[in-house]
Parts: structure tokens; C-alpha cells; sequence
């Protein structure tokens, strides 16, 4: 049996409690040994993020800088191209083994979207899916997650419901291939709303670590 490796992609435009709260919760249920933080690039024909790669890449770092099992993992940071999480896991793979279990970290939301990445049933060659609920097990809509998953995409539900794994133990036990739900206490933070109220003025303290609030003071982040 192999603890696996969390990986949590997003823009982190900024970083905030909610994604390490996400983090540590999945490190606590899913008996990981580390989670790695995977800053998006800057992909073309997407809105760019408002604070610059090197920027939330160091806040990023920040965040992480005082808990030993979060690292901070650069594949997608500086690319400017097309990046997909399928490519990321590959290369992932490529650098961890065939052996070792991977686990991608999602929110319900994305999870019930997952039907449109790129590849997506290639995912499951590569990583377990770790479906992360916020709140009383509702998705971001306030269904409970097995109800949307029914009304939703048909392929989906199907790979949920084969793949659907009855305890953490299946994710130390194959590298990949399996889907587990894990539970969170909903935080209603978003980088969106922290941005806003820097554009205002207002206070972001006990929102996102003191350092990267200190960052983004420091750096005149998200004025305008
Ligand atoms: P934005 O407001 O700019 O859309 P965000 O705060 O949602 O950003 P992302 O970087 O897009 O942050 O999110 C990365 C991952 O973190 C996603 O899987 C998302 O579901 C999850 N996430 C974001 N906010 C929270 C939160 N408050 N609690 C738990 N998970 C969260």
C-alpha cells in the first residue's frame, strides 16, 4: 500500500483558505502523503488571471511555505499554450512512476463538468478523482452530489457509478482508475470576491494566510 499524492489545480488568482482548507481535508480523508499545488498557466482565448504567473506562483508558495506536505508543483505556470490536466497527469506520471497512486482534487462542481475536459476518460488511466463536497454533501447548486450526477451527462454517470470506490483504502491500493467523495465544511471564500473587495478598499484579513494578504498590499494586487 502506497499513500498517495494529492494533486489540486486552479488559478490561485489569489490563494485562499478555501483551496487549503480543501487540501488538508483530502490529505486527512484520503490518507495522503502530500498535496501538490498546481498553478494554471495563461492558456490563449481565456480571460488572463489578474495577477501575473510569477505572482501567483509566490503566493502560492507563501501559502504553503509552513506545512511540510504542501508543495508547489511549476508544469503548467509558465506555459502559454493550450495546458490540459490530462497532459499534466502524464507527465506526472512520467516523473513519479507507474506505481504511485495519484489523486486529483476536485470540487463537486468541476467533478459534475469533468464530461467536457479534454480526455477525460483518460483521466481515470492516470489518477484516482477525489470529489470534494462542500457543506451538508451538496454540490455547488445545493443538490446532493448522487442527484445531479443522475440528471447529468450519461458517461459520466456511468464511470461514476463503475468506479465508485467504498473507502479511502482502494486509492493506496491501485494508482489510479478509482472515484472517491470526500466531505468539507462549505468556506464561503472566492479569489472573485477577494479581488472585489481589494478593488474597494476593504479588508481581506483571515480570508487567505496573512503572508500572501501582505503580498498583495505589498504589490498593489487586485487595486482596480
Ligand atoms: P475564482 O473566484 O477566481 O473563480 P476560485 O476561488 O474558485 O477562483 P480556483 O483557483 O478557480 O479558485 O479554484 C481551484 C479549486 O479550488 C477548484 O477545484 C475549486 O472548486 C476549489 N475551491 C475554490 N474555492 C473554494 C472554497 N471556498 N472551498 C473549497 N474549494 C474551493
Amino acid at each position: 500500500m502506497t499513500p498517495p499524492i494529492g494533486i489540486l489545480g486552479g488559478t490561485f488568482d489569489p490563494i485562499h483558505h478555501g483551496h487549503l482548507r480543501l487540501a488538508q481535508e483530502a490529505l486527512e480523508q484520503c490518507h495522503l502523503a502530500a498535496v501538490r499545488f498546481v498553478p494554471s498557466g495563461t492558456p490563449p482565448h481565456r480571460t488572463p488571471p489578474h495577477a501575473s504567473a510569477r505572482q501567483r506562483l509566490e503566493m502560492v508558495r507563501l501559502a504553503v511555505q509552513e506545512n511540510p506536505q504542501f508543495t508547489v508543483d511549476e508544469h503548467e505556470i509558465y506555459r502559454t499554450d493550450a495546458c490540459y490536466t490530462v497532459d499534466t497527469l502524464s507527465a506526472l506520471r512520467d516523473e513519479l512512476g507507474a506505481q504511485q497512486p495519484l489523486c486529483l482534487l476536485l470540487g463537486s462542481d468541476a467533478f459534475l463538468l469533468l464530461h467536457t475536459w479534454h480526455e477525460w476518460q483518460r483521466l481515470f488511466d492516470l489518477a484516482h478523482i477525489v470529489v470534494m463536497q462542500r457543506g451538508a454533501g451538496s454540490t455547488g447548486d445545493g443538490r446532493p452530489l448522487g442527484n445531479a450526477i443522475n440528471d447529468g451527462d450519461t458517461a459520466l454517470r456511468d464511470a461514476y457509478r463503475a468506479r465508485l470506490a467504498p473507502s479511502a483504502q482502494v486509492l493506496q491500493e491501485r494508482p489510479a482508475g478509482a472515484i472517491m467523495v470526500a466531505h468539507m465544511s462549505a468556506l464561503e471564500i472566492s479569489a472573485t470576491d477577494i479581488r472585489t473587495r481589494c478593488a474597494e478598499g476593504k479588508n481581506i484579513h483571515y480570508l487567505l494566510p496573512q503572508a500572501v494578504g501582505e503580498y498583495i498590499q505589498s504589490h498593489g494586487l487586485y487595486t482596480c
